[in-house]
């Protein structure tokens, strides 16, 4: 199996989540959203077909990471892959976060076994387009105030969008400020 990419894995990131962490950038996106900082990404016959095996092999390699987050593009478009990737993630006792311009309750009402499986090994969710009028510094690690943090699994449980709540420990200094979704 083979997972679009649109760039190389990112490793040592501290503006994408809690932590330091690795970012895998899919490629594919058709939210078109104003402004958006990476319009390279949107093509979904662009960037570089990748074998998941090697992809795995990379993660299986990384080390002082304490995540890994999916961007893009949007993951959402390869949900079957980024499963496969986020369970990996996963046994190696990592966490993972994950953007994506659908929102959580769209996701659900999708009803699609792979997003459920995708899902189901996310730990924080940034959902919702990047809305430019709403464009915001303050909200740490989302592009503008509509994109929501959530804790998946609470929300998977209560069916219901749990917020996920972060701590001023867990902010980086470095506010991100490059717009990803
Ligand atoms: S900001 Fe993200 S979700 Fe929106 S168009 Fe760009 S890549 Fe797609």
């Amino acid at each position: 199996m083979k997972i679009r990419l649109a760039a190389d894995l990112q490793t040592d990131s501290i503006v994408d989540g809690v932590g330091v962490r690795t970012v895998i950038w899919t490629q594919g996106c058709s939210h078109n959203c104003p402004n958006c900082h990476n319009p390279q990404t949107h093509d979904f016959n662009g960037g570089d077909l990748v074998e998941l095996e090697d992809v795995i092999e990379e993660i299986e390699n990384l080390s002082g990471q304490d995540g890994v987050t999916f961007s893009g593009g949007d993951p959402m478009f390869q949900a079957k892959e980024c499963s496969i990737l986020a369970k990996k993630v996963h046994e190696l006792g990592m966490n993972v976060w994950t953007y994506t311009g659908f929102t959580y309750e769209e996701l659900i009402n999708k009803g699609s076994k792979d997003i459920l499986d995708f899902l189901n090994n996310i730990d924080v969710l940034i959902d919702g387009k990047f809305d430019p009028k709403l464009k915001s510094l303050d909200c740490p690690f989302r592009g503008s105030t509509n994109q929501r943090l959530i804790d998946v699994p609470k929300s998977l449980d209560n069916h219901e969008v749990v917020l996920y709540k972060l701590n001023k420990n867990m902010i980086n200094n470095k506010k991100k400020e490059a717009i990803y979704i």
